[in-house]
């Protein structure tokens, strides 16, 4: 067998069980242990100045300078205590991952640890080697990070990490975070009016989120011997074992031991970080589970789950085991996605998005509920730019979960409620009425929660009391999407206000001016709605005649992001000008670029210098054996067919790669950034990809067990 195949076969054999332990048994002794939290600072603060730093905290405000010398001061000795040395700023750059650069406490000059509340607050890390769009050119290529006090310092790696900002020296946002917080705070100042409708006291609304994470696990040795896992992510051949899923039943179910080891290790390890995860672990498809943290609220949530991977990623190390975040490593397979779940709840602690037996209440549920439908109507694209990723396409723009078209699953009973309230547009509401029960909104049946959550093709689906956003691929920094999902509700609720407070003036009393607005909104927005299969082509057909878009390739997905429309949405909001907006559409296009790129040439780099000598040897065997055979006299017809279907196969392979390599030579001579992408798209990708990957793949089951160089899907999907 080809070594190193056999050899990281071998390792996989002689794997032995790590022990890891928890603190204690009871979680709740430990929960939070590496986090330098409210609790923790109350502890160490003076009554005052916790006082002031916990409210500008809860307000969202500057903390003052001498105040963070005192939580830094604070930090430090905590920190030191539990035995770390160092100190880092740690950030999202729009690479995708999380970003450090290590200090020491200690003062080398001094002889003592140190820590600043100017360290704290304030550093200015190497940023050149981020990417930025071309907002830094490379004289000023200085950024700074700044402190974000709403999410906690931890220890991770045993060093303490701060959560910051990233944003250029002109002030423009380089990573993910600044636009999140921005989003956060332009969905409240539109939420809050609507409220007060309903309730005077609300002052303030924060957007929750619970990320549901998908991954698969495989054995390290397994991943290291594959060149395409290693350099691409996924894999970009193999054939598929018995038929994909559907056979594997028997073989998964139960979770192989040495995962669930892996699972108990890094959950202990998210308490003590404070991640909330719950004991949820689901087997999707064979060798891919999920982990579900209880949802929080959405900057702390999305912090969570940037850590979450990074610590996954190093657990599973210490068992022998590789992390795949990608969407799609492995054809014929499940993807890997992150249902968003996202909800907004009020200071007063009512969740928007919860149906309740208070009529009242209801009407306030289906105002947010209506103006979140109509927000994804009238922004889909946007929602779908937000998720565009090369690897996602492979989920998006396939016959798999869900499709690329943006559609809102409401489930049975609410789409009757909102038929019935469309159709009673005509229903003269009289002084002395009861609205609600003309209108069949006075009661919400409670049979939601088991009635939303049956249609898993969703893209958007309600589900109960949040909206569920499940478009968002795996390996994704939820912030992207969840600042569009952010800013389309901020624009909708505002403009639902504004609509509202115009037919009060009108005349109508205020639940009335509610419901007309409502009716319209409903109407508006139909068209989005949609409860049946997503996967299937009817769906794409009929989504075609109701107008909605069908953007299966990222580079032209992302066109919407040089739209006027969506600057001006962005501005209007305050969360991106259009400077940080077009270098976020660069960012991504190069981006797309590079992944594909990366793919086509391990593509070719495997098939011209290990199938293809592979399969030429095997063949010369199946020769040197067909000779053999006629020598004696012998029909040598099953042996010379394979021969000649291994020809075709290899012919097909050798000149497909070299009409990839010539059409990506030519594509990388093109300046336009957009038109090299969608080139990459349609010219490399989809005119090369399947057909090579078809005769690569027909080789695997013609050619000897023995002499396949690359690890099997079975190897590397049924760990023990
Ligand atoms: P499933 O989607 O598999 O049915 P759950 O209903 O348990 O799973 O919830 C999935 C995720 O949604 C969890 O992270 C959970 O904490 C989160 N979630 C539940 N309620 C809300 C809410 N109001 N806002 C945001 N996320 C929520
Ligand atoms: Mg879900």
């Amino acid at each position: 067998m080809a070594t190193l195949r056999q050899k990281s076969l071998m390792m996989v054999q002689s794997r032995e069980d790590v022990s890891f332990a928890a603190p204690s048994t009871k979680i709740s002794d430990y929960f939070g242990s590496e986090v330098f939290g409210l609790s923790k600072m109350k502890e160490a603060l003076a009554p005052s100045v916790y006082k002031k730093v916990s409210e500008a905290i809860e307000k969202g405000q500057k903390i003052d300078t001498s105040s963070a010398e005192e939580v830094a001061t604070a930090a430090k000795a905590w920190a030191l205590e539990k035995g770390v040395t160092h100190y880092t700023h740690w950030f999202q750059p729009l690479t995708g991952s999380t970003a450090e650069k290590h200090d020491t406490f200690f003062d080398a000059h001094a002889r003592i640890e140190r820590f600043k509340g100017s360290a704290l607050v304030q550093q200015e890390p190497d940023a050149s080697s981020f990417p930025n769009g071309g907002i830094r050119t490379t004289f000023e290529a200085r950024g700074y990070t700044a402190w974000d006090p709403s999410s906690p310092m931890f220890i991770f790696e045993n060093t303490l990490c701060i959560p910051t900002i990233f944003v250029s020296y002109t002030g423009e946002a380089l990573d993910y975070k600044t636009p999140l917080l921005k989003s956060v705070d332009a969905v409240s100042a539109a939420a809050v009016p609507i409220c007060q409708l309903f309730d005077r006291n609300v002052k303030k609304v924060n957007p929750s989120l619970g990320v549901e994470q998908e991954y698969f696990v495989i054995d390290k040795a397994l991943y290291a011997a594959r060149p395409d896992l290693v350099m691409a992510g996924r894999t970009v051949f193999g054939h598929n074992p018995a038929r994909g899923q559907q056979l594997d039943d028997h073989y998964f179910g139960s979770i192989p031991g040495r995962v669930k080891a892996f699972m108990k290790h890094f959950e202990i390890e998210a308490w003590k970080l404070g991640i909330p995860v719950s004991t949820r672990h689901n087997e999707v498809a064979p060798g891919q589970f999920e982990v579900a943290p209880v949802f929080e609220e959405i900057n702390k949530a999305t912090d969570h789950n940037q850590l979450l991977m990074d610590m996954m990623d190093k657990v599973a190390d210490q068992h022998g085991l590789k992390v795949l975040f990608h969407e799609k490593p492995f054809a014929g397979l499940n993807g890997s996605g992150k249902h968003n779940n996202w909800s907004l709840i009020t200071d007063t602690g009512v969740n928007l998005f919860q149906p309740s037996n208070s009529a009242r209440e209801n009407l306030q549920f289906l105002t947010f509920l209506v103006a979140t439908i109509k927000a994804v109507y009238d922004h889909a694209d946007i929602l779908r730019a937000s998720i565009a990723s090369a690897a996602n396409d492979f989920r998006l723009g396939a016959n798999e979960a869900p499709p690329a078209i943006i559609s809102v699953f409401l489930g049975s009973t609410l789409t009757s409620v909102l038929d019935e309230l469309e159709k009673n547009g005509n229903i003269k509401i009289e002084k002395g009425d009861n609205m609600y029960m003309k209108l069949g909104i006075n009661k919400i049946p409670e049979i939601i929660l088991d009635n939303t959550d049956r249609n898993r093709t969703s893209p958007f689906a309600f589900t109960g009391n949040k909206f569920e956003f499940r478009a968002v691929g795996s390996s994704a920094n939820v912030a992207g999407p969840m600042t569009a999902l952010n800013v389309i509700a901020a624009e909708t609720l505002q403009n639902m206000y504004a609509d509202i407070k115009a037919e009060m003036e009108g005349g109508n009393e205020k639940k009335i001016a509610i419901v007309n607005v409502l009716r319209k909104y409903i109407k508006d927005s139909k068209k989005v709605r949609f409860e049946g299969d997503g996967y299937s082509e009817e769906w794409a057909n009929e989504a075609e005649k109701r107008g909605l878009s069908n953007l299966k390739s990222t580079p032209f997905a992302l066109d919407i992001l040089e739209a006027k429309s969506t600057a001006s949405l962005y501005e209007k909001h305050n969360v991106l000008n259009a400077t940080e907006l077009h270098a976020r559409h660069e960012i991504r296009l190069e981006n797309y670029i590079m992944k594909v790129q990366i793919e086509s040439r391990v593509m070719g780099d495997l098939a011209l210098n290990h199938i293809i000598p592979t399969a030429i040897q095997y063949q010369n065997k199946l020769i040197e054996n067909a000779n053999g055979l006629k020598g004696l006299g012998l029909d040598a017809k099953a042996a010379i067919e394979t021969v000649s279907e291994i020809s075709k196969h290899i012919e097909s392979l050798k000149d497909n790669v070299l009409a990839m390599i010539d059409a990506r030579r030519k594509l990388n001579k093109e300046e336009d950034i957009v038109k090299r992408a969608k080139g990459y798209s349609t010219d490399v990708k989809d005119a090369f990809f399947d057909k090579i990957r078809y005769s690569a793949d027909k080789l695997e089951l013609f050619v000897d067990d023995e002499f396949w160089p690359l690890v099997k899907y079975r190897e590397m999907l049924f760990l023990r």
